[in-house]
């Protein structure tokens, strides 16, 4: 049927076409290699003593890279559940078709526990008032649902307090309806030299712990480890395990244990859209915060702040030709500028890459977080989504589609 009489037979419909998968990829995109986060997960498994199971942490999009993709390979290769921030995040994952444990972290309002138990979600609970809630809704629902009961060690973000939980264990066992799965606590810092602060917190866990065993009521899942957890505290590992930026191949800090073979999953690229050449005198830029000394030649790259791109000025490079640019001027809102003086070879829409790895060269998470004066996660989760994410190297995907659902417990 002819939807549009006035374009002619010679015109491509594909042109007509509004979706923005369609449109040809801005010169300025992340990069997403599923095959490294694969291994990432491989290898983490590796770490892993047999029966202690993985929680892959998936919230924020998964640190960015697309929670969808990075839950189906945790799946596949064996991860028991993802971990999410919140019920939108956990909703999109059910409406994709992932059938597998959700954990909800931190805390629910009331009015979302009806849908959380309408899609097995599985939530913190926190609080008495919680655990009645959610027990009159599995009684409505008719449903026994699991429930994970977090122990603020010392955080003091989320959960009960060490030396007042056994109450709210009692208060979850009691209820028919609601099955004591798990327990968890968080760390506030496991990725540092000093790890005595993360011991005792593993000490209050673990006496809470032993209270319930002389009571004679395991619990089946007991976690506590994040990504510096699963590295450097081994002896805390217990059932499972709840990294998040490791799968994506960062450490959370530069005195880690490294994990040989993890690799970036993220890279961040641009090509070349404009070539300057300045003569003595000349500036470049906002604030005029650049002026060519001598001659020099720079490449403009349409990527800026409104990416994700820290604001910095005069300070930062990007790789072009496997080489180090340095980054020249203020970085605007949609374009920065870098000088290619010493890259003659380089031209126009040439790639650059300004997060990740160029022949023998790399620029690290880790290095832009210092540019802007933050953590690696930050960098992570701030790179916008007008930077089209493009899946590499994900052939493998859905080899297995069952792996998508839930595993024995
Ligand atoms: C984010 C988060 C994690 C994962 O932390 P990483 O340092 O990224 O491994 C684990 N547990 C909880 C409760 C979290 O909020």
């Amino acid at each position: 049927m002819q939807t549009n009489a006035a374009v002619s037979p010679t015109i491509d419909r594909k042109f007509l076409n509004l979706t923005v998968d369609s449109l040809p990829l801005r010169p300025a995109w992340t990069e997403i290699d599923l095959g490294r986060l694969r291994r990432n997960v491989q290898l983490i498994r590796r770490e892993l003593a047999p029966g202690v199971r993985l929680l892959a942490v998936v919230k924020d999009e998964a640190y960015g890279h697309g929670a969808l993709d990075v839950a189906r390979i945790a799946l596949e290769e064996g991860a028991w559940g993802c971990a999410l921030s919140n019920l939108e995040e956990a909703m999109a994952l059910r409406a994709a078709g992932i059938t597998a444990p959700l954990l909800l972290l931190g805390e629910r309002q009331e009015a979302e526990l009806a849908w959380c138990v309408a899609h097995d979600l599985t939530v913190c609970v926190n609080t008495p008032h919680t655990v009645r809630a959610l027990a009159r809704l599995a009684r409505e629902f008719e449903k026994c649902v699991p429930v994970h009961v977090k122990i603020n060690t010392g955080m003091s973000r989320y959960g009960v307090r060490w030396d007042e939980a056994l109450p709210l264990l009692e208060q979850v066992e009691a209820e028919k309806c609601l099955r004591l799965e798990g327990v968890l606590t968080h760390f506030a810092q496991s990725e540092e030299p000093d790890k005595a602060f993360a011991e005792l917190q593993f000490a209050r866990f673990q006496a809470v712990l032993h209270a319930r065993a002389a009571r004679n009521l395991a619990i089946p899942l007991r976690h506590v480890c994040n990504s510096g957890a699963v590295l450097e505290l081994p002896h805390t590992h217990l059932d499972m395990v709840r990294p998040g930026l490791l799968l994506y191949g960062v450490l959370p800090s530069a005195t880690c244990r490294p994990l040989p073979g993890l690799e970036p999953v993220m890279s961040v690229k641009a090509k070349i859209a404009a070539i300057q050449s300045l003569k003595p005198g000349e500036i470049a830029g906002y604030g005029m915060r650049f002026t060519a000394v001598t001659p020099r030649r720079l490449a403009v790259l349409p990527v800026g702040y409104g990416d994700g791109y820290p604001r910095v000025s005069n300070t930062g490079v990007v790789l072009i030709h496997g080489r180090r640019a340095p980054l020249v001027g203020s970085v605007a809102m949609d374009a920065l500028m870098v000088d290619i003086t010493d890259i003659p070879q380089a031209q126009m829409w040439d790639e650059a890459v300004l997060m990740g790895r160029q022949g023998t060269e790399a620029i690290t998470v880790r290095e832009i977080a210092t540019l802007k004066n933050s953590v690696s996660y930050d960098v992570l989760t701030n790179w916008r989504l007008r930077l089209r994410r493009q899946a590499v190297n994900g052939e493998a995907l859905l080899k297995h589609p069952q792996a998508l659902g839930a595993s024995e417990l």
